[in-house]
């Protein structure tokens, strides 16, 4: 999937996003990094970018940028918010996801329910996030699956 015109190289190593100053409802995501063969891939990096809760990109610095690597399981857990609008997008979480040695694989994750995934031509429901509502902000899970 495009990579957009906001990703930016070298993000801090880290598994939240959120900040002091951090606009948006607290999301925490998580889910496993796979093969084709279904076996969780553990080292796998995750290189997140997203915009704000109002749909906005931090373009100087690095704020919601990061990256992390899979624990021996497969798993990953990213804590962040949930990203807000901006003009043509939907809402979505942008990633590029590597195994060990591997192909860099980029894509986005979507959010169900979001009225504007219909007018994005870029939206898919198969990278749609299953999301619930917590007393702290929501959860959501994706496992991504990779060459
Ligand atoms: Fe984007």
């Amino acid at each position: 999937m495009t990579e957009g015109p906001y990703f930016k190289a070298g993000s801090p190593q880290r598994s939240s996003l959120i900040e002091a100053s951090t606009v948006g409802e607290k999301l925490v995501l998580t889910g496993y990094v796979l093969s084709v063969a279904c076996k969780p891939i553990a080292n796998a990096s995750l290189d997140f970018w997203q915009a704000d809760g109002n749909g906005v990109y931090d373009n100087m610095g690095f704020g919601l940028r990061g990256h992390q690597f899979t624990d021996a399981a497969g798993r990953y857990a990213l804590t962040t918010v949930v990203p807000g609008l901006y003009p043509g997008r939907t809402e979505h979480i942008h990633v590029k996801v590597q195994p060990p040695g591997g192909t860099v694989l980029t894509t986005q994750l979507f959010f169900p329910d979001v009225r504007e995934n219909v007018f994005d031509a870029i939206f898919d429901r198969r990278l749609t996030i299953s999301m619930e509502k917590t007393s702290d902000g929501w959860t959501g899970t994706f496992n991504l699956v990779v060459k």
